[in-house]
C-alpha cells in the first residue's frame, strides 16, 4: 500500500477521524446501502464516515449504471483534493455493472482513494516493467480509442513512486491490495532487480491485512491527555507497554 500522507484527512487527538459522505440526487436506494456497508470496511482504520447530504459533506459520490463493460469507469479524487471541488460537484463516481462482487471491489478501492492510497503497481517494489505495446492495445479495445488508452496509461499505470519520497507512506508490493488492478501476464515483463516470472494478476474483493496495517499506519489512534482517569490509565498502559513493561489495567 502506498499512501500520500499529504492529502490525509485531519485528525482530533483521542478520535477516529471523521469523513463526512453523501450520496448525489439520483443515486438508487440499495446501490447506497451496498456502499454504506462495504466502506465500512476502512473504519477499521481509526476512521469514521458520518452520511449525510451531499453539499455538506466532504465526499460526494454519484452512482451510474453501466449497461457494458466499456462503460465501467468508476473514479474518485485522491484525499483532502476532494476540498478543492465545488459542492454541486461530485468527488467520485461508482459504476455499477450488475456484479455485486465487482462494485464492492470498486467501493473499497475509491474509498482508498479518499484516505490518500495510490495504485500498488505505482510502487517502487512493483517486480515488473511495463509491455508497453500490448497493454496499449489492450487497453485501446477496452476504451475504444488509442488517445484515451494513452491517457489512461500516463495517468494511472506508467508513474513509479521513488522508495525515499518524502510524506509518502510505502508498505512492500502487496498484491492483494485493494489499491491492486488486474493485471494480465502479457502486460508484464521481467525485472532484472526483482527476478519475478510475470502472471496474472485478479481483482481483490477485500482489504488485505497488509492495506489495514498500512492505513492505521496513517491514520494512528492518537492519545488524548484528558483529566478522564480512564483514558490516563489507557495512557499509562500504553506507555508501559512501550517501555517493555507487561501492565494489566
Ligand atoms: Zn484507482
Amino acid at each position: 500500500m502506498i499512501i500520500d500522507l499529504e492529502k490525509r484527512w485531519p485528525q482530533q487527538p483521542g478520535e477516529p477521524t471523521v469523513i463526512s459522505v453523501g450520496f448525489m440526487p439520483g443515486a438508487p436506494r440499495h446501490l447506497q446501502e451496498l456502499v454504506i456497508e462495504a466502506a465500512k470496511e476502512w473504519e477499521k482504520c481509526n476512521i469514521r464516515f458520518e452520511w449525510g447530504p451531499p453539499e455538506k459533506s466532504d465526499i460526494r459520490i454519484a452512482i451510474t449504471i453501466a449497461f457494458n463493460k466499456s462503460e465501467e469507469s468508476s473514479w474518485t479524487v485522491v484525499g483532502t483534493e476532494a476540498k478543492r471541488l465545488s459542492s454541486d460537484t461530485p468527488t467520485m463516481e461508482l459504476t455499477w455493472a450488475n456484479n455485486e462482487n465487482a462494485f464492492r471491489h470498486s467501493i473499497l478501492h475509491e474509498f482508498g482513494h479518499v484516505l490518500g492510497a495510490e495504485h500498488e503497481h505505482c510502487s517502487p517494489y512493483f517486480p515488473y516493467h511495463w509491455n508497453r505495446a500490448v497493454i496499449e492495445s489492450a487497453f485501446e479495445r477496452q476504451l475504444g480509442s488509442r488517445e484515451k488508452a494513452i491517457d489512461m496509461l500516463r495517468r494511472n499505470m506508467k508513474r513509479r513512486i521513488p522508495p525515499n519520497q518524502p510524506n509518502v507512506l510505502i508498505s512492500r508490493f502487496d498484491e492483494k491490495s485493494i489499491m491492486m488492478y488486474v493485471l494480465h501476464k502479457e502486460w508484464l515483463r521481467w525485472h532484472n532487480d526483482f527476478k519475478k516470472e510475470p502472471r496474472h494478476f485478479l481483482e481483490n474483493h477485500d482489504l488485505s491485512a497488509l492495506d489495514i496495517r498500512t492505513m492505521k499506519e496513517a491514520y494512528p489512534r492518537q492519545l488524548s491527555f484528558t483529566s478522564s482517569p480512564k483514558v490516563s490509565l489507557a495512557v499509562l498502559g500504553t506507555l508501559l507497554i512501550i517501555i517493555g513493561i507487561k501492565y494489566k489495567a
